[in-house]
C-alpha cells in the first residue's frame, strides 16, 4: 500500500486529512516538469513575471480567512496568528514582485571593452519546510525563488501539508504557468531526501533542526549544489537593571510563548541583571500566570497546544521533577497541551538551558554586570535572534554588536519583518531570507567582458 499522512488537529487530536506521501519517482517527475516550466518562466518578460506574482498576492489576499482556518486546524495556531502567517504570504510574494523588475546586474568599467554582470535564475529551487510557521516559511523561500527567474518545488512538513497545497491551487488560479510552483507533500527521509540528492535541483531552502540540517548540508557538498539554512535558536532576552522593568516584564511572556514556544525567535533564555532579579520576577510571574490558553479558535486565546505528541513528550522531557517552575494553566482533555512555564535556578549549562525546547518553556537566568551578560548570552551554539531591554543607548548598541546573532531587537522583541533580512550565526543558519536580497540569493552572477578593439 502507498505511503501516507494522516494531519491530526492538534487540539482535538482528531483526524483532519490523509494526504499521499511523494515518493522519489513523484520527485524525478517533478523535477522534470519543473525544469521545463522555469525555462518558459525565465524567458518572460520581467513586467509579465511580476504582474503575476502580484496576482498570486492579490489572490492570497482574498483567501486570508480560509488559509488561516486552515492552518488553525492542521496546525494549532490561533485564529489571530494564523490571520497574520496568511497575510504574510501575501505581503511576501507583493515584496518579491517589486523586486522582478529591479534585479539589475552592473555595469563595471574595465580597459577595452565593457564589462557587465547578469544575474541569472538558479533552475528549480527546492524549498523544505517546517511545521511550526507552515505558510511563511515556506513563502520566504518559493516567492523570491519565483520573482527571480526559477521554480519551485516545496516539500512542507508531515504534520502541516494542507496549507501549501492550498497555496499551489491559488497560485494556479491566479494564472501562474502550470508546474512553476509545485507543492509535494512527504517525508523528510523520502521526498525532502530526493530533492537534495536530485541533480535537477540547484539549490536547497532548508528550516527545520539543525540536526537534519547539517546533514543537508553535508550531502549538498557532495553537488556543491546552493543552500540556505535556517536553523534552531536559544534566544536570549537581556534585562539590564536600568530598564522599563515593568515594559520588559509585560512583553517577556509572549516573547516565549507566542505560537506555543515553536518559534526559532522565541526568547526562550531570559537574563536578568541581578540587582533588579526579584523585582523582575515579581512582575514576570503574574503575567506568565495569566496567559490564556485553549481554543485555537477563540480570539481572546493566546495560546493554542503543540503540533503533536512527539513534540509534547519532548518538551515534557526537559521540564523534570526537582525543577522550580512558575506554570500557567491548560486545558485538560485531547490534545497536545503544555503550560507556559518557566524555570528558575538552573545551571546555566544544564540541557534545558542550552537546548531548543521548542515549547512554551523558558529558563530565567541573573547576571552581574554587561560584559557577563555577553558572555552567557553567547554560550550557545546557536545565535539567531535576541533581546536587549536597557535605557542606556551606548549599552544598546555595544551589547547588541557583541551579541553573535542575526537579529538583534532593542526595548522589543521583533525579528521577523518582510523587508529586513533574517537569518543566522554559528548554528543557527547558513545565507539570508526576506529584506533587500532576498531576490539575489536564488541568482547567480554571470560577468562578461566585451571587447570593443576586436
Ligand atoms: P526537522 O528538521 O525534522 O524537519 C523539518 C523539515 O525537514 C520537514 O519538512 C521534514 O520532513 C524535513 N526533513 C526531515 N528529514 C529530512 C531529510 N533527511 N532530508 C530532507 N528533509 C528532511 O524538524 P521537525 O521534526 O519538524 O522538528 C524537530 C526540531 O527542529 C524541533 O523540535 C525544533 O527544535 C527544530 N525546528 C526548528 C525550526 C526553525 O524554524 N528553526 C522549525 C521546525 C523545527
Amino acid at each position: 500500500m502507498s505511503d501516507a499522512l494522516e494531519v491530526l488537529n492538534p487540539a482535538t487530536e482528531e483526524l483532519v486529512a490523509v494526504v499521499p506521501a511523494a515518493t522519489r519517482d513523484d520527485v524525478d517527475a517533478a523535477v522534470v516538469r519543473a525544469t521545463a516550466a522555469q525555462r518558459a518562466w525565465a524567458a518572460a518578460a520581467p513586467a509579465d513575471r511580476a504582474r503575476l506574482l502580484r496576482r498570486f498576492a492579490a489572490v492570497v489576499d482574498g483567501h486570508i480567512e480560509e488559509l488561516a482556518l486552515l492552518e488553525v486546524r492542521e496546525a494549532g495556531h490561533t485564529i489571530g496568528n494564523a490571520r497574520w502567517e496568511a497575510g504574510n504570504v501575501r505581503d511576501v510574494l507583493d515584496f518579491a514582485a517589486g523586486g522582478v523588475e529591479r534585479l539589475s546586474g552592473r555595469q563595471i568599467p574595465v580597459a577595452g571593452g565593457i564589462d557587465v554582470t547578469f544575474l541569472e535564475p538558479l533552475g528549480v529551487i527546492g524549498v523544505i519546510a517546517p511545521w511550526n510557521f507552515p505558510m511563511p516559511i515556506a513563502a520566504w523561500g518559493l516567492a523570491p525563488a519565483l520573482a527571480a527567474g526559477n521554480a519551485v518545488i516545496l516539500k512542507p512538513a508531515e504534520t502541516t501539508p494542507l496549507t501549501a497545497l492550498r497555496l499551489a491551487e491559488l497560485a494556479l488560479e491566479a494564472g501562474l504557468p502550470e508546474h512553476l510552483f509545485q507543492v509535494l507533500p512527504g517525508r523528510g527521509e523520502v521526498a525532502g531526501d530526493a530533492l537534495v540528492e536530485h541533480p535537477g535541483v540547484a539549490k536547497i531552502v532548508f528550516t527545520g533542526s539543525t540536526r537534519i540540517g547539517k546533514r543537508i548540508m553535508a550531502k549538498c557538498a557532495d553537488r556543491v549544489k546552493r543552500l540556505t539554512l535556517e536553523l534552531g535558536g536559544k534566544n536570549p532576552n537581556i534585562v539590564f537593571a536600568d530598564a522599563d522593568l515593568e515594559a520588559a516584564a509585560a512583553s517577556a511572556p509572549m516573547s516565549f510563548l507566542d505560537n506555543t514556544g515553536q518559534d526559532c525567535c522565541a526568547r526562550t533564555r531570559i537574563l536578568v541583571q541581578r540587582s533588579a532579579y526579584d523585582r523582575f520576577m515579581e512582575l514576570l510571574a503574574p503575567a506568565v500566570e495569566k496567559v490564556v490558553v485553549g481554543d485555537p479558535y477563540d480570539e481572546n486565546t493566546q495560546l493554542g497546544p503543540l503540533i503533536s505528541r512527539v513534540q509534547l513528550d519532548r518538551v515534557r522531557s526537559y521540564v523534570t521533577d526537582g525543577l522550580t517552575v512558575v506554570r500557567g494553566t491548560a486545558p485538560e482533555g485531547p490534545g497536545f497541551w503544555y503550560p507556559p512555564t518557566l524555570v528558575t535556578g538552573v545551571d546555566p549549562t544544564a540541557a534545558i538551558a542550552t537546548e531548543e525546547v521548542f515549547g512554551p518553556v523558558a529558563v530565567v537566568l541573573p547576571f552581574e554586570d554587561e560584559e557577563d551578560a555577553v558572555r552567557l548570552a553567547n554560550a550557545t551554539d546557536y545565535g539567531l535572534a535576541g533581546s536587549l531591554w536597557t535605557r542606556d543607548v551606548g549599552r544598546a548598541l555595544r551589547v547588541s554588536r557583541a551579541v553573535a546573532a542575526g537579529n538583534l531587537s532593542v526595548n522589543s522583541h521583533s525579528s521577523v519583518r518582510y523587508w529586513t533580512p533574517f537569518g543566522g550565526y554559528k548554528q543557527s543558519g547558513l545565507g539570508r531570507e526576506l529584506g533587500p536580497d532576498s531576490l539575489t540569493a536564488f541568482t547567480e552572477t554571470k560577468n562578461v567582458f566585451i571587447s570593443t578593439e576586436a
